[in-house]
């Protein structure tokens, strides 16, 4: 069975989301660890998190997807803002200890400037330095557009990353919007791609997937999700992905411009796009 699910508010909190989910026929969610723009948390509400601990085991879930803030750039130019990103960053995971077992996606940054490999350099060293080594969960670097100075547009650098950091407790995230508009071509040669990810990174390496149509063109560097189906991926790409020998098993998570039933109908399809070749 696919796991799938798709971006949930946690406004109401933890046990909420995997109601919400369950809802929406989804067995895995992704939700901001604070404000997206801000960077605020929530505090911590231990009975909540107990809660959503048994009623995850008791569903049968897959592995979460948590992502970190948009406004955390681990290798922003300022030293006094790199180093509240990386405040944050060590915050987000010691409190993944509320949901062991799961993943914590982000994006690797902006180097705005400074060059690809000062940008590397910084990520990892905050990475090095927030991830305890008893902290159940394992860190996963997002796959990006390449817009700007982003960093993770190239299978490359987010190797360089995982070698600089030297923890098997860091991954890759794959948006398949990003991917695309990044260059990596899923659409006509998915499996061109993930030979290319395995040479480069490493399937073993590839724990969880965001699955977005893109409204722009191959290789745009543009970023800008579209539903499944209705942008230049398609619905026969994703067919070929939640099918994928290589990619099963991996939680899928729906970041696609969707209020909630907008958001099961997508699961719903998915599932189908599933069934229609087993
Ligand atoms: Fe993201
Ligand atoms: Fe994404
Ligand atoms: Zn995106």
């Amino acid at each position: 069975m696919l796991t799938v699910g798709c971006h949930l508010s946690a406004s109401k909190g933890y046990a909420a989301m995997v109601r919400q989910a369950m809802q929406l026929d989804a067995n895995t969610f992704a939700f901001f660890t604070r404000n997206p723009r801000g960077s605020s948390a929530k505090a911590e509400n231990p009975k909540d998190e107990a809660h959503a601990r048994e009623l995850l085991s008791e569903n049968g879930f897959g592995p979460l997807v948590a992502h970190g803030a948009y406004t955390m750039n681990l290798c922003t130019a300022d030293e006094e803002a790199r180093e509240f990103a990386a405040s944050v960053l060590a915050d987000d995971l010691r409190r993944m200890a509320a949901l062991p077992g799961n993943f914590y996606n982000f994006h690797p940054g902006s180097h705005v400037g400074q060059g690809v490999d000062a940008g590397i350099a910084y990520i990892a060293q905050a990475l090095r330095k927030a991830l305890e080594p008893d902290y159940p969960v394992t860190v996963l670097l997002e796959t990006m557009a390449g817009k700007g100075s982003e960093i993770g547009g190239r299978f490359e650098e987010l190797r360089a990353i995982l070698d600089a950091v030297g923890s098997a407790k860091v991954g890759v995230c794959l948006d398949t919007c990003h991917v695309y508009d990044g260059g990596y071509d899923i659409v006509n040669d998915l499996d061109g791609v993930l030979t290319e990810f395995d040479r480069v990174i490493g399937l073993d390496r590839l724990k969880a997937l965001h699955l977005n149509d893109s409204r722009n063109p191959f290789a745009s560097h543009k970023d800008r999700h579209e539903c499944i189906g209705k942008g230049s991926l398609g619905v026969e790409t994703f067919r070929k992905i939640v099918n994928h020998p290589a990619l099963r098993g991996r939680p899928m998570i729906l970041e696609t411009p969707n209020e909630l039933p907008g958001y099961a109908r997508e699961i719903a399809l998915l599932r189908r796009l599933e069934a229609e070749i087993y």
